[in-house]
């Protein structure tokens, strides 16, 4: 079972990651919990250069170059961790995966939206999601609720982060099967209700 969990900054993915971790594994399920950009040793190094610059100094990445290398750490990502473990058996929950790129490339940056689907279906090598949980709320109150100094990303500004927001509503709205929105802004609790009600359904035999 594949799930991945998208939504602009500090809209509480990492929480209800964990949540529905301990759910599942509560159960008696083996469960890998990963991330986008950074979830292997290559993409660490990636997710640096993209957040933080290169030799500790900011460089000004430029979007067709920023998107390729998004795409190269979700290709190290699917071929080191997200597909060995599926083969194992593992439930995978992945926090970002390629709806990010579609959102913050495409919708953000505005690179040609087919372009970057053509790219993350390549890096991914058609690896998608079952399910998909987007914790939906305005970017400017999920901003303010980011837990340390922005990064490179985070500081593009209040327009591009609703435009990305808008992008993600947009691909939930054209993939209505695999996409669950989710109002991010209720309490915590009420986000996980109706996630662990979705994931309960999903699992029924
Ligand atoms: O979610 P996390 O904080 O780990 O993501 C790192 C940063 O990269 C975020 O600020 C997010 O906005 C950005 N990002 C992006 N394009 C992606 C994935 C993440 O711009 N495809
Ligand atoms: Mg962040």
């Amino acid at each position: 079972l594949f799930i991945s969990f998208e939504g602009v900054d500090g809209v509480g993915k990492t929480t209800q990651v964990e949540r529905l971790r301990a759910y599942l594994e509560a159960q008696g399920r083996t469960v890998v919990v990963t991330r986008e950009p950074g979830g292997t040793a290559l993409g660490q190094s990636i997710r640096h250069m993209l957040l933080h610059g290169v030799d500790g100094a900011a460089v000004d990445i430029a979007p067709r170059a920023e998107a390729l290398l998004f795409a190269a750490d979700r290709a190290q990502h699917v071929a080191e961790t997200i597909r060995p473990a599926l083969e194992r058996g593992a439930v995978v929950i992945t926090d970002r995966y390629l709806d990010s790129s579609l959102a913050y490339q495409s919708g953000g940056r505005e690179l040609t939206a087919a372009d970057i689907r053509s790219l993350s279906m390549w890096a991914i090598n058609n690896l998608l999601p079952v399910r998909t949980y987007l914790l939906d709320m305005d970017p400017a109150l999920s901003h303010a609720r980011l837990q340390h100094d922005e990064d490179r990303m985070e500081s593009a500004g209040n327009d591009f982060q609703t435009r990305t927001r808008q992008a993600f509503l947009d691909l939930a709205a054209a993939e209505p099967d695999r996409f669950r929105v989710i109002d991010a802004a209720q309490p915590v609790d009420g986000v996980w209700s109706t996630i662990r009600e979705d994931i309960d359904a999903l699992l029924a035999p």
